[in-house]
């Protein structure tokens, strides 16, 4: 079976699967000079192994459309017209409500217990903005977007011809038939996360009794709905000791990927720059993620690792909207460049594109240099 990433009448990218993992492929006239001019892109897929197999589609990523399909070939534009310079919000999370039953230590929602929610409308109209924009990700976040009345109409709404949808969620809520419902209404992946594989160590980062139970119902209720499900783990100096249970709970819970993400000192977590991860801590990481690619459970998307090569996401892939209606570089990163109520995302989009600081290579919430200058202007 061969999976195809872009065709044109003069050039193929496609893959085939061996041993469960991808190998990339070139063909057409043009391959020799195409071939070295996307080495980077194409590279990035080689030898990875997928989150899942279908007949008659491959499922690289649940943070990536499917590939073949129309979204897919959005993104390749995407990336292509990156390369020359116009770059688009591939994702996009819209926190739809502050509305949270659980209080993380490290939770990136500012303490303003104002229980902002965008209304449907707004949330409708951001939607259309950003697939016309080019968007492949439309990510449902919160608060726990589970308490949003009329989520399943806001899935509903994203045309799966040009995206994919997603949620992030701590599983608080998540029963059988909700599963069912969210997966009936189109949704593609579903995030549950944890920040410990112990039971008692994730309830207190997650500031309440119950968080973990309900977190571990809600992987299993989406598996079983069908849905695509990713275990997104926020690595920090706590549980970086704990990344094969981690593991091991991921792939004895069935998930299709597991996700790490670095701690980064924002939100309840602002005044914590100097605890983000040692550079022992991330040696200690990509030694995991290296052995743990042999084993036997979910693919591993370790972002940390991943950003070393593409950099810094926020503005130049990634596009954040609070609760309410701030239009963020990314969701880290608390400094408006402008609001949904007032303005259109394609404008504020543009004025952070203009901003040189949104090309970064490294985490710019962890770049001393960027605090001083950006946050000081929140003050
Ligand atoms: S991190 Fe998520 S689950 Fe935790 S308090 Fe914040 S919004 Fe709620
Ligand atoms: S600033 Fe960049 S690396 Fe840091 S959280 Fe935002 S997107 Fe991620």
């Amino acid at each position: 079976m061969q999976y195809e990433f872009y065709k044109n009448p003069l050039f193929r990218v496609y893959a085939e699967i061996e041993d469960g993992c991808l190998t990339m492929k070139t063909g057409g006239a043009a391959s020799p000079l195409m071939k070295k001019v996307l080495k980077a892109n194409i590279s990035i897929f080689d030898g990875e192994k997928p989150a899942n197999l279908e007949a008659d589609r491959l499922i690289y990523s649940t943070w990536m459309p499917p590939i073949p399909s129309t979204g897919f070939d959005r993104l390749v534009k995407s990336q292509l017209s990156s390369m020359l310079g116009k770059n688009i919000p591939d994702q996009v999370t819209i926190s739809i409500t502050e509305d949270c039953p659980n209080n993380c230590i490290h939770c990136a929602l500012p303490d303003t217990k104002n229980r902002a929610k965008l209304a449907p409308e707004t949330v409708r109209d951001i939607v259309d903005q950003v697939l016309e924009m080019g968007t492949t990700f439309v990510i449902f976040d919160g608060g726990e977007p589970l308490t949003y009345p009329g989520l399943e109409d806001l899935i509903r709404y994203v045309d799966p011809e040009k995206a994919i949808t997603g949620m992030f969620t701590s599983g608080v809520g998540l029963t059988e038939e909700r599963a069912q419902s969210l997966k009936a209404a189109g949704l593609y992946s579903l995030t549950v996360s944890f920040d410990s594989a112990y039971e008692e160590k994730h309830d207190y980062v997650r500031g309440r009794i119950g968080v973990f139970k309900s977190a571990v119902e809600a992987v299993k209720n989406g598996l079983a709905a069908g849905l695509l499900v990713n275990i997104y783990v926020v690595l920090s100096r706590d549980n970086v000791n704990e990344l094969d249970e981690l593991y091991t709970l991921a792939a004895d819970l069935g998930a299709h990927e597991l996700s790490f993400y670095e701690i980064v000192p924002t939100g309840r977590w602002m005044d914590h720059a100097s605890e983000i991860m040692t550079p022992k801590d991330m040696r200690k990481f990509d030694s995991f993620v290296s052995q743990a690619r042999e084993k036997e459970g979910p693919r591993i998307f370790p972002i940390p690792q991943v950003m070393r090569t593409t950099g810094c996401m926020a503005g130049r892939k990634w596009l954040h909207i609070t609760p309410e209606g701030n239009i963020l570089p990314c969701a880290c990163i608390p400094i408006p460049y402008g609001n949904v109520h007032r303005d259109r995302v394609k404008d504020v989009w543009k004025k952070i594109r203009n901003d040189p600081a949104y090309n970064a290579k490294c985490c710019l919430m962890r770049n001393p240099e960027f605090r001083e200058k950006y946050l000081k202007l929140l003050e």
